[in-house]
């Protein structure tokens, strides 16, 4: 058989990527200080802004920039200096540093313009503090959302919360989130003098579970494909950044894009990695601050990361059809970090997808916030996949020597992952 065909840059990841810097350069061109902007956490209910037409920047996909660029101990000495701490929570405080820009054109991609807006639920100690502060800055309204609990947890999540999100989420938490809605709808009306329609907020919705279900398909196929024929740097600009504007045709098109493109890699049979020797999963956020780090594995010793929460969560996490608009857009989010991070919501569905991609090992970053951690490691570890755990940040980088990640994570490599690869 004739060498896989090695792969280069995917397109849509290039093509997601210009979108959102023409998208971010005509935001800067048309906003007026002081115009409706929001400023809303990834795991908030941004399809309200959508289909109001208030343009909303995604708060830890920013951080995501900053960190990229390398400038997020910039943003973190700008909140030292104030008073506040630096050293937790920095992916979510990190757009905070830069209400405190005094100089916001030298900040990447000419800087974060100052919302009206803050959205976010208040899950962890540290993040409700985050936005009252940012409550506190002039001309800036913080909204939050209860961040709610259930005493009971579905089995297998992911295969009912398309159609039975009811029972998967409860009725309580549900009808919660329905009433915060509704108040941020007329709180919305009533500041920036525009209607929220019913029939927008419908086809909004509809073009989301569009977007994911390509995404569905998508992960699929990576997870069935032997060789990888994608990398996850590639893919998770290729399905995020659509996911930050979801509810567009522009998104629905860019992730069927990415099908299309990953399905012809398969049937191609192209390689992400010339010798693949053993797959690998990425359990945490990204690490953004040093995204060759992947590679590196990929090119020492044909470990190719062929997961991440990204297009994973995309696939399983988002998709909800129902005929009460509101109530199902309450749905994809009332129990959303759950999903992520919950045990034992998170800890079988991470150990779910390990099966399905037939990883031979599971690099988890475990950041001081990341809640349920110790139960993800422990799943994967009893389902008999070894597990690293790398205790760092994805954004910050003070306490992560790239050679010391390099040597914690190649010695594992060699010891516990390519035995098993290699049987
Ligand atoms: S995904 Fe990464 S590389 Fe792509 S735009 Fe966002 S931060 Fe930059």
């Amino acid at each position: 058989m004739s060498a896989p065909a090695r792969t280069g840059r995917l397109p849509s990841a290039a093509a997601a990527t210009a979108y959102q810097r023409q998208w971010f350069a005509d935001l800067h061109r048309d906003h007026v200080p002081g115009a409706p902007l929001a400023l809303v956490n990834a795991d908030a209910p941004q399809e309200v802004f959508r289909a109001m037409g208030i343009p909303y920047v995604v708060n830890q996909w920013w951080a995501s920039i900053v960190a990229a660029k390398r400038r997020t101990q910039d943003h973190l000495a700008r909140l030292r200096e104030r008073g506040y701490p630096d050293h937790t929570e920095q992916y979510s405080s990190t757009a905070l540093g830069s209400a405190f820009d005094p100089d916001p054109a030298s900040a990447p991609w000419g800087g974060l313009p100052m919302p009206s807006i803050v959205l976010a639920e208040t899950t962890g100690d540290a993040s409700r503090k985050i936005f009252d502060v940012w409550g506190e800055q002039p001309g800036v309204t913080f909204y939050p959302l209860e961040s709610a609990a259930a005493d009971t947890v579905p089995e297998r999540w992911w295969e009912l919360m398309p159609h039975h999100w009811e029972d998967a989420v409860g009725s309580d938490r549900l009808d919660l989130m329905v009433g915060e809605l509704e108040g941020l709808i007329r709180f919305l009306e009533q500041t920036t003098g525009r209607r929220f329609s019913e029939q927008r907020f419908a086809e909004v919705l509809a073009l989301t579970n569009e977007q994911e279900e390509w995404n569905r398909r998508t992960r699929d196929l990576v997870a069935a494909a032997r060789p990888c024929p994608v990398a996850v740097t590639d893919s998770i600009p290729a399905v995020m950044i659509p996911q930050w504007h979801r509810g567009t045709t522009w998104a629905r098109d860019a992730a069927h894009r990415l099908h299309d493109e990953v399905a012809g890699r398969v049937s191609a049979g192209a390689a992400v990695c010339d010798g693949e020797r053993a797959r690998l999963m990425w359990v945490g956020r990204g690490l953004w601050f040093d995204l060759e780090f992947y590679q590196r594995f990929q090119e020492r010793y044909g470990a190719v990361f062929v997961w991440s929460m990204y297009l994973a969560i995309a696939a399983d996490g988002y998709v909800r059809y129902g005929d009460d608009p509101l109530r199902t857009l309450a749905a994809r989010f009332a129990a959303f970090s759950d999903q992520l991070y919950t045990p034992p919501w998170s800890a079988e569905w991470y150990v779910k997808e390990a099966r399905t991609h037939g990883v031979q090992g599971v690099v988890h970053l475990v950041s001081d916030d990341a809640r349920g951690s110790w139960a993800t490691s422990r799943a994967l570890r009893a389902a008999g996949i070894p597990v690293l755990e790398l205790h760092a940040d994805n954004v910050d980088a003070r306490r992560s020597d790239p050679d010391h990640l390099d040597r914690t994570v190649g010695s594992w490599i060699e010891a516990e992952v390519l035995p098993r690869a290699d049987d």
